[in-house]
């Protein structure tokens, strides 16, 4: 997700200290296969062995998810009629026990009505109460199960748990000409499918969503054509349930080759988001500059579809890009390209590799937001010292007004502590360390961890064993000191 306006606040804070002072000017998973299934008449689940997680429950929104069940794929067929706001869904999830289970729970919300619930099969009564589907079946511990549930309804949102001031109602929205989008961190997944919405149980998905004439639908993943008036993505490479996405809308679509050949879709309202064209088409420019600095882009497609939100989502393989409010088109210009970069950085960290519970929230956002200042401070010709300069007297200010980023609270998703202060932490390994070792570890940690799971520990334990040096105090202080560390 985007912090779209810090980068405004560096051009400026640079730039007056360059009239005031004359100062520099800145010129312009766990991927073993399941074992044997333990219902001989059942499918071969190991064709989702890549969806295979180890669930945790989240310490700070432990409302969501549910450590007992591990999710491998998701089938979503959905149906999209604009004119009733109608949602018509069947769900067919294969999943596994990850613990004794009596009944089958999952995050979904209770504005859709349940046409029928299988499980394996066979008829389970299902009812939806608050935000959980039950299921009453049981299912033993690292046994696998089929579960279909047919449902539709018109969707709701729920509440964003922060206090940002571009805060907005998390999950499906549907817009007043009956169009759709999402955006759903920390969780909201449930407000379109039954789904285990935590971070560590990421699957592999088949979306198919069917629309009207003259509409279109986006979701992550491949796009794998259209059928008819079917929109149809895979997801082949394992998803965490925040970063999937779906839109519908009268859009535009434009093709393009990002580098080495990866097929690039935007998709756009004309009209509305002509400004943004330009940046969309960048976009080949920006995937390879990451790539340059962390290794090859770890998805088989990439792209960006616009929606009338203010903020942005690194949904995998397809961003989720809103129109920020800007002061000035200079301000709109410098930020929104920072953002689509903090997006596309995220796909290496946050989408292939993703924090396991959402304390770690800093993991995706330290390095994205790293990323994106090393994108624009080459840019704009602000050097390491400049840029250091004033994250640290933001960071002083973050750490006073809203804490460490360690230990986020739950009523404060995503505020800025957890972008700032982790990237000021990786800029003090980079110092330490230099360009070809740092960027050497930046591209290990994305590439050969791809398709996991990560949290502290096991970043302490990464960057220490690669670097050969003991990091473990530097990077616990900055992560819980109440003041910005010397
Ligand atoms: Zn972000």
């Amino acid at each position: 997700m985007r912090r779209s306006w810090l980068p405004v606040v560096l051009s400026a804070a640079l730039l007056t200290a360059a009239c005031t002072d004359s100062g520099p000017k800145p010129r312009a998973t766990d991927s073993a296969a399941p074992s044997a299934s333990p219902s001989p008449a059942g499918p071969d689940y190991s064709a989702w062995a890549a969806g295979r997680s180890t669930p945790v429950a989240d310490p700070v929104y432990p409302n969501y998810g549910n450590p007992g069940i591990d999710v491998l794929h998701y089938g979503l067929d959905l149906a999209w009629q604009p004119e009733t706001k109608t949602l018509t869904g069947t769900a067919t999830l294969q999943l596994r026990a990850a613990a004794d289970l009596t009944e089958v729970k999952l995050d979904f919300s209770k504005a859709y009505a349940l046409d029928k619930v299988t499980l394996n099969g066979v008829a389970a009564g299902g009812t939806v109460a608050d935000t959980k589907l039950t299921v009453p079946a049981a299912v033993a511990k690292d046994a696998f199960a089929t579960l279909v549930v047919k449902y539709h309804g018109t969707p709701t949102t729920v509440p964003m748990p922060s206090h940002r001031g571009d805060a907005e109602p998390l999950g499906l929205t549907v817009t007043e000409d009956g169009g759709l989008w999402t955006m759903q961190e920390p969780y909201g997944a449930g407000t379109w499918y039954p789904v285990n919405d935590q971070p560590s149980d990421k699957a592999l998905y088949d979306i198919s969503v069917t629309v009207p004439d003259g509409w279109s639908a986006i979701a992550n993943g491949t796009p794998k054509g259209q059928d008819g008036n079917t929109f149809k993505y895979a997801s082949t490479e394992p998803v965490a349930s925040y970063l999937t996405t779906l839109a519908v809308g009268k859009y535009k679509k434009e093709t393009a080759t990002g580098p080495h050949g990866i097929p690039l879709t935007y998709w756009y309202r004309q009209g509305t988001d002509d400004k943004a064209l330009p940046y969309l088409r960048k976009s080949p420019q920006y995937l390879e500059w990451l790539e340059k600095h962390f290794g090859p882009y770890p998805f088989d497609s990439a792209g960006i579809v616009m929606v009338p939100s203010t903020s942005g989502m690194e949904t995998q393989q397809m961003i989720t890009m809103g129109l920020p409010e800007a002061d000035s088109d200079a301000d709109f210009k410098r930020g929104f390209e920072a953002d689509v970069v903090h997006e596309y950085a995220h796909q290496w960290f946050g989408d292939t590799v993703t924090t396991t519970n959402w304390n770690d929230l800093w993991l995706n956002e330290g390095w994205a937001f790293y990323a994106q200042h090393l994108y624009t401070n080459e840019r704009d010709k602000v050097t390491a010292k400049q840029w250091e300069d004033w994250a640290r007297g933001r960071d002083a200010r973050l750490r006073e007004k809203i804490g460490p980023p360690g230990k986020p609270k739950a009523d404060s998703f995503a505020e800025s502590n957890v972008y700032l202060c982790p990237a000021l932490m990786l800029h003090q390994i980079h110092k330490q360390i230099g360009d070809a070792a740092f960027f050497a570890m930046a591209t290990d940690w994305a590439q050969k961890n791809r398709g996991t799971n990560q949290d502290r520990a096991s970043f302490i334990a990464f960057v220490n064993q690669h670097t050969g040096k003991d990091f473990t105090s530097l990077i616990n202080t900055w992560l819980d000191s109440p003041t910005t560390p010397k």
